[in-house]
Parts: structure tokens; C-alpha cells; sequence
């Protein structure tokens, strides 16, 4: 099936044309290891993660490659700043590997409870500077760098289609406000390739390299990484909106300096950001919600998968805890109708059982209104109506409905085959409650405690005995008993 994705380089929809069909290669920046993911920077690994398993559902063969940032990314994109590493590691006591080890960890702990599927191939920095060295020598025997103050620079003004991405104006830049900060540079948007001249005495890692011992900047990574696994040219590049006028601005200039190539990416894929009542999320400013947070106030970390997903990716969201509880309840209701079709079907669907739907049924034309959806610059919002709209259509037989919901499953990750296959057979629960929803619960019902919330616990509590469970409160936890 053919997609349509926004493309940022041109401000267009534009149907994906992959180079090598039907490969694709993708490439969406990864996290800098000093803190945990904040829930925004979750909200981009989760738009890679629906790309992926869209691509993938419409028969393309996706090469996902992701970073991790474990050196040279300083506080301010534009080199700016502390080293966010260095920083980190400092104020922890521990070294900058040890930091980034942790981090990683932690990174991959959240997004595999998001239910994001581990890229192809997961590179970091650290294990990459050869690479780097090797296309910084190819930009400078082309003639786009100078030396200052130690540093290696990549001078702007050399490369015609600067700014491209961004519709940055080559005359602003050039005039741009000289921050003061680093008198080195030529012009204000000109960024460090290799730093040799640290401005941290203290910086744990250094490399030799034909401009002295030192350190890469942050951008050469993500061009020099994307290129070994994907080619000189590849398909798909992501990341936050953020990322739009320094980073992918300037991994475009280094690498269209190195090859010669143009476009260097086809397709440039920015989700917008998740914003709190208060404003901005920031990693560095401390006081971010992260998947804990959210676990620790009660909520499964698939209701927060489901808010993202009730947003277009290009939208900007607004994160509160009552949309969160929103989300919650729409995830409830859709196991039970699950495990209400469940019932009724009898037996449920094989895996891959959409594919026989008879083409004239109804399932089948939910369905195909999904994938349309999602074909049209993945629209979560549209597809997550069509698959409500196959749930409560008491028109299509239920067997039916339960493979094609499954099917819809492989993109929104929501684990909708295990909600049904609970409802039918809950390990000891008594009948018509589904385990997961009671361990949910006992979940919230603490949360709210650990809050003084007691009303809220009561209710939880006099909710459950309503319905035939009683709760006892032990010394290590809750447990529960039909009455
Ligand atoms: P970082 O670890 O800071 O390099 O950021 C990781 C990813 O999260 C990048 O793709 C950023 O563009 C993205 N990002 C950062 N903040 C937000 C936010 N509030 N909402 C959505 N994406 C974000
Ligand atoms: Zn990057």
C-alpha cells in the first residue's frame, strides 16, 4: 500500500518513493543519555514507532536505525553551553560511560513498557568515532571547514542549500547576533565539527584525530552514523520539531558537503511537541514527568501510548492528568467490549486471521478505512475511530470483528489480543472481571493513598466490593478475595 507522509524539506505532502523498494531506510535521532526520556521525548519515539509498523504493515522492509548521544551534546544545540553528559555525570559522581550505561538502560525499559518495538539497529556515539573522523576529513578535503581556536568549524556560507530545512535566509544567518560566546566562528550559525580545545578542562573522553586530540561535536554523529548503516543517501529521517533548525539543518550540511548527494534524505518526518498547562517540558530543567511518574500515580504505560495516539503526531499535545484519565477509561471500555466480543465469539481468532475476512464484510471494510488512515500521514486519530466504529458495529460478527481489531493491533500496540484473551480466561479472577483491570486498580487505589486521596481509595474500594471483591490491605500490598 502506498503512503503519503508531511515532509518537512518542502512543506508538502508527498507520497514516500523509496530508493530501493521495497526497502526503506530509517533513521530517527535517539536520546542523549544523561537523564531519564521525559513523557515528551517519549511522544517522538512513539511517532517512530507507529512509522515503522506502518511501513512494515504495508509491506515495506524498514531498516530502523537509532543513536545514542553519549559525547558532544552541549546544553544549547548551537555548541553552546555545559557538555550535558560531562554535567551529569559530575553531579552523580560517576563516569560518563557509567551515566550513559544507565540512562540507555532506563531508555529501553520505558519505551519497551510503550510498547516500541527495539530498532534494527541501536549505535553509540562512543563506538562510532572513526567514522566520524573519516567523514570530517571527506567535508574538509571538499573544502567546507577552517580551524579556529583549535576547533574545527563547518563554515555555512560554503554550502548553497544551508537552511534549506529550516527556510532559514542565508543573509540572516550571516548576520546573525553573535552570542559572545564563542569569537571563533565566522558566522553566528557555523557549528563545531571536531573540538580540540575543550572548554571543559575535566572532559572524561578524548579520541586522536588529524585535528588534535579531542572530542566530536554532536550534530557529525547522526550523519555519520545514518550513513554507515543506511548508505550516503537513505529515506526516511526523524525527530522532534525542535530538531528542525540546527540539527537536522546542519546534519544535512555535513553530509551533502561529504557526498555531493542531493537530497541526502528524501523524507524529513518532525513530530510536534507535548506541552504541560505550564509550558514547555524540558530534560535539563529538572522537575519533568517521566513513564515513572505516571506508573507511580497509577496509570499502565499503554494509557499513556493511547493519549499520544488520540493526537495526529503533527499536533501539538497538551499533557494534563485528567486527559491521561481520559485515556484510561477509553482503554477500559475497549477491553470490555473485547472481552464482551470475546464471549460472544466463542473462540478467538487466529493470528493473521484478518487476512481471509470475506473482502465484502464488514471487518473487512473497517479495516480498509484504517489503513487509509494511516496511509494519509498517519492519522492515529482517524485510525482509532475506525477500529471503535468495528467495535461497536453489532453488525459485524464477532469473530470478524476480533481479527480485524487484532489486526489494527500490529500498528497501535495496544495489546488488544491479550485485553480479549483476559476477559475470557483471567488467571483466578472471578467471573466478568478481567485481572489486569483488578491489578489496575489496586494500583491506583495505592497511588491515591500514597497522595492522602482517601476518598479516592475509598471509592475504588467500595467500587470493587459493588461488584462482588473485597480488598485487604497487608503489610506487603493489597490483595483481593471475591466476597
Ligand atoms: P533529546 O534526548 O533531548 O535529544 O530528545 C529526544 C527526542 O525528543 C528528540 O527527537 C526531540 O526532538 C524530542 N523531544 C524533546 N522534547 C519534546 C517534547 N516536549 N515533545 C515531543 N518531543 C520532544
Ligand atoms: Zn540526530
Amino acid at each position: 500500500m502506498n503512503i503519503t507522509l508531511y515532509n518537512t524539506l518542502g512543506r508538502e505532502l508527498r507520497a514516500l518513493e523509496p530508493l530501493a523498494p521495497p526497502r526503506v531506510g530509517f533513521y530517527g535521532c535517539g536520546p542523549t543519555v544523561y537523564n531519564y526520556a521525559h513523557i515528551g521525548n517519549l511522544r517522538a519515539y512513539v511517532t517512530h514507532d507507529l512509522l515503522v509498523r506502518t511501513l512494515r504493515r504495508f509491506g515495506y522492509e524498514v531498516t530502523h536505525v537509532m543513536n545514542i548521544t553519549d559525547v558532544g551534546h552541549l546544553s544549547g544545540d548551537n555548541d553552546e553551553g555545559d557538555d550535558k553528559m560531562v554535567k551529569s555525570a559530575e553531579e552523580r559522581g560517576k563516569s560518563v560511560l557509567d551515566v550513559a550505561d544507565f540512562y540507555t538502560r532506563a531508555f529501553f525499559r520505558d519505551t519497551e513498557r510503550l510498547g516500541i518495538r527495539r530498532p534494527d539497529v541501536v549505535c553509540r556515539a562512543t563506538e562510532h568515532i572513526p567514522a566520524m573522523i573519516a567523514l570530517i576529513e571527506r567535508i574538509e578535503a571538499r573544502g567546507f571547514t577552517y580551524r579556529a581556536g583549535g576547533n574545527l568549524y563547518f563554515d555555512v556560507t560554503k554550502f548553497p542549500h544551508y537552511g534549506d530545512l529550516a527556510r532559514l535566509r542565508m543573509d540572516d544567518l550571516k548576520a546573525g547576533a553573535r552570542t559572545g560566546v564563542d569569537e571563533n566562528k565566522r558566522s553566528a550559525a557555523d557549528f563545531v565539527l571536531w573540538f580540540t580545545k575543550s572548554k571543559f578542562e575535566d572532559q572524561a573522553l578524548l579520541w586522536d584525530s588529524p585535528w588534535g586530540r579531542g572530542y566530536p561535536g554532536w550534530h557529525i554523529e547522526c550523519s555519520a552514523m545514518s550513513m554507515q548503516y543506511l548508505g550516503e543517501q537513505f529515506d526516511i529521517h526523524a525527530g522532534g520539531i525542535d530538531h528542525i533548525p540546527i540539527h537536522h539543518t546542519n546534519e544535512i550540511a555535513q553530509a551533502e558537503a561529504a557526498t555531493g548527494k542531493h537530497p541526502w534524505v528524501r523524507h524529513w518526518l518532525h513530530n510536534e511537541f507535548l506541552v504541560l498547562d505550564k509550558g514547555k517540558m524540558s530534560k535539563s530543567a529538572g522537575g519533568f514527568i517521566t513513564l515513572e511518574t505516571l506508573i507511580e500515580a497509577g496509570f499502565d504505560p499503554l494509557d499513556y501510548r493511547y493519549f499520544l495516539l488520540g493526537g495526529h503526531y503533527r499536533s501539538q499535545l497538551q499533557f494534563s492528568y485528567p486527559a491521561l484519565e481520559g485515556a484510561r477509561g477509553a482503554r477500559r471500555a475497549l477491553r470490555e467490549r473485547l472481552q464482551a466480543l470475546a464471549e460472544r465469539a466463542g473462540a478467538l481468532p487466529a493470528p493473521g486471521a484478518a487476512a481471509a475476512l470475506p473482502p465484502d464484510s464488514k471487518a473487512a471494510a473497517y479495516l480498509g478505512a484504517f489503513d487509509t488512515a494511516l496511509s494519509e500521514d498517519l492519522s492515529t486519530p482517524r485510525a482509532l475511530a475506525e477500529l471503535w466504529g468495528l467495535l461497536k458495529d453489532s453488525a459485524a460478527p464477532p469473530q470478524e470483528a476480533l481479527a480485524a481489531a487484532f489486526s489494527m493491533d500490529g500498528v497501535l500496540g495496544l495489546g488488544l489480543a491479550e485485553a480479549a484473551a483476559a476477559g475470557r480466561a483471567p488467571a483466578g479472577a472471578p467471573d466478568g472481571i478481567d485481572a489486569r483491570e483488578l491489578e489496575a486498580l489496586i494500583a491506583e487505589r495505592a497511588a491515591a493513598k500514597k497522595a492522602r486521596d482517601f476518598a479516592k481509595a475509598d471509592a475504588i474500594r467500595e467500587a470493587l466490593k459493588a461488584r462482588g471483591i473485597t480488598l485487604e490491605d497487608r503489610p506487603d500490598g493489597t490483595i483481593w478475595r471475591t466476597a
